[in-house]
């Protein structure tokens, strides 16, 4: 069995006079302490009382089992040998969240910050590795060949951003260009090293890419990878010392990054994740748990502008999933409020992949709303004024309010806080009627809840966008109008005989409906050549079409009419709508093997016809039960 012993010393400096101390523990072996159970603090009680404005630093001990119990903060793993003989062990940390109390005890809360001084004591033929470069290795000197490992002292930071790991890893290096170059070490069993290669040379691309998206410094000057194997969590992006679970990461680089396979892609998409947080998440941290998905959010949206940057359209495609699948898993699971309370139960579903997935994607809308230099500018505020400090959702659209007042781009009772608000706090998401009256050249808008129940009274702030097909101006995203009471009409001229649409490249988190000769426009302009429509729009389209007519909202008629062009589509994003939405949730189908289903689709496409009409049918037969179903 192993174990581990060791002392952490805490600096505090006194604010108020007093003899307790209050920390984050679990029951540790020293006397005259005090444990709560329920909020897991260690309580210690002093003879002589700390004075206000002295400082002082607080000794303790700790000891505990090593077990392979990744919850028990600080555990043990290896990689296989031969036989049990070979296996090659290694400890590591994983505090996020709450775990660094099993281990010693702490101020372990996100929006306290502290500097780390880690100091490891170990055998020789090991190394140790923690958030910060090695600063010096000397001998015990009552313990033959076991050394410490003394490391940097490291940026100011929370406790759950810690970490280190004793191991006999094996490196690949790489490095960012420019006058002060970040060094990367990319590090897994022997075995494994060379099949860290692409994680290897990603990082620093990615890396170098965000800083100058961001143009705020992040502090770190050496960036460790560590591949593990079996480690039940995707990746965790300790400060400096970021985790993998070694299947995720393991693709060989390509000198060509055009031809990426779906694990390669993946990847990519971890390690840029992970690159985000260092400034999103590490650099500046969300105040409390309840605010993670803010974080993680924007790490989604980055993520996917840093895959983009690697490969072109690869980014996009990531996005569009998300976007796909919030809107799917508002219909199939509970809709979800992200803006949830500090309540337990509501911190859990907070941290739902899907919540995620649904603030990316209103990351995305809100960077289209602003645009682009006001949406960079409010992030540069945000990053540059709270920079190793924490934050609120608030405080975020605050600094795009001040960004977005300079430049005027929202009207004057327009508060990003108030309009984001509307996103977070509401539970689903609006469908957009548009209404064309062609006798008078207006439009009525009216929303409505996704669900079409009647009980629902929500009301969002919706930045509408649109062209014409005389127009077809499909790269403005910038927000035309806004529809922030239930319903409203505006005066349009347009040509009877042309289409409008709405919700360019799909930016908005809504879907849209449209009176009938409205669609029929569309479909007969799609079906005479749909590649003068946006490819996301075409996405938008086929995945409303769809969902309309299972909501009964349009004549199924008209959903086969505008659906009839897929036949000739060959881009990613419609022909994956287009099998999601056939098969929305029956098959719980995942976007990668829709679009091989609708590859094949295209392949047979004289049986399409058919395939239309018995899926149409199929539908019809099984929907009214399966919809009950959902809403009990
Ligand atoms: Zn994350």
């Amino acid at each position: 069995m192993f174990r581990y012993i060791g002392s952490v010393n805490i600096s505090v400096h006194a604010q108020t006079s007093t003899n307790l101390v209050v920390l984050h523990g679990e029951l540790f072996n020293i006397s005259r302490t005090e444990y709560n159970r329920e909020k897991d603090y260690f309580i210690i009680e002093v003879h002589m009382p700390f004075v206000r404005g002295r400082s002082y630093v607080l000794t303790l001990p700790f000891q505990n089992k090593l077990t392979e119990d990744f919850k028990s903060g600080y555990f043990v793993g290896y990689n296989e040998g031969k036989n049990e003989m070979d296996r090659s062990w290694f400890s590591l940390t994983q505090f996020e969240r709450n775990y660094i109390r099993n281990v010693f005890p702490s101020f372990d809360e996100p929006a306290l910050r502290a500097t780390f001084n880690v100091t490891l004591g170990h055998h020789r033929r090991f190394q140790s590795f923690s958030n910060m470069p090695l600063l010096r290795r000397f001998n015990s000197s009552d313990l033959k060949d076991y050394v410490w490992s003394m490391h940097e002292v490291s940026p100011l930071m929370p406790t759950y951003l810690l970490a280190f790991s004793i191991n006999n890893f094996t490196c690949m290096f790489s490095t960012t260009f420019g006058r002060e170059p970040v060094e990367f070490r990319t590090c897994s069993h022997v075995t494994q090293v060379q099949a860290l290669s692409l994680a290897s040379l990603s990082a620093p691309k990615l890396f170098q890419y965000f800083e100058n998206l961001f143009q705020v410094p992040c502090p770190l000057r050496e960036i460790q990878q560590l591949a593990i194997p079996h480690l039940p969590i995707a990746a965790m992006e300790n400060w400096g010392l970021v985790v993998y679970s070694d299947e995720m990461i393991m693709q060989k680089n390509q000198k060509n990054l055009t031809n990426l396979t779906q694990g390669q892609t993946k990847t990519l998409q971890l390690v840029s994740h992970e690159m985000v947080h260092m400034w999103f998440g590490n650099l500046v941290t969300i105040s409390w748990w309840d605010s993670l998905w803010l974080n993680e959010g924007l790490a989604g949206y980055f993520e996917a502008a840093g895959v983009e940057y690697l490969q072109m359209n690869s980014g996009r495609k990531i996005l569009f999933k998300y976007r796909e699948g919030s809107l799917m898993n508002e219909l199939m699971d509970k809709p979800v409020a992200i803006n949830a309370s500090s309540d337990k139960g509501l911190i859990e579903n907070s941290s739902v992949a899907y919540v995620y997935q649904k603030v990316t994607t209103i990351v995305r809308m809100l960077n289209a709303m602003l645009g682009d230099e006001v949406f960079y500018e409010g992030l540069y505020f945000y990053l540059s004024q709270y920079s190793y400090s924490n934050t609120t959702p608030d405080q975020f659209w605050g600094k795009m309010q001040m960004a977005s007042l300079r430049s005027g781009v929202l009207p004057d009772d327009h508060k990003v806080n108030t309009i984001m608000d509307s996103w977070t706090n509401q539970a689903g998401y609006p469908v957009l009627d548009v209404i064309r009256n062609y006798n008078n050249n207006t439009i009525s808008f009216v929303q409505n809840h996704f669900s079409s129940n009647e009980s629902h009274s929500e009301v969002w702030w919706i930045p509408l966008t649109y062209t014409t097909q005389s127009e077809r101006n499909f790269s403005s995203t910038r927000t035309k109008a806004w529809l922030i009471q239930p319903s409203m009409h505006l005066n349009m001229p347009l040509l009877t005989e042309e289409w409008v649409m709405f919700n360019i490249q799909a930016v908005g988190y809504y879907r849209v409906n449209y009176d009938e000769h409205n669609w029929r426009l569309i479909a007969s302009d799609l079906y005479e050549n749909h590649k003068r429509i946006h490819v996301l729009n075409r996405a938008q389209i086929v995945s409303d079409c769809l969902y309309l007519w299972q909501q009964g909202r349009i004549r199924w008629l008209t959903a086969v009419d505008v659906l009839k062009y897929i036949i000739e589509e060959d881009e990613y994003e419609p022909l994956v709508a287009f099998v999601l939405g056939v098969t929305n949730g029956f098959w719980g189908m995942s976007p990668d093997s829709s679009l091989i289903i609708a590859k094949w689709l295209g392949s047979a496409g004289k049986w399409y016809a058919e395939f239309i009409n018995y899926t149409f049918n199929w539908f019809v037969l099984i929907k009214s039960k399966h919809f009950r179903q959902l809403q009990m």
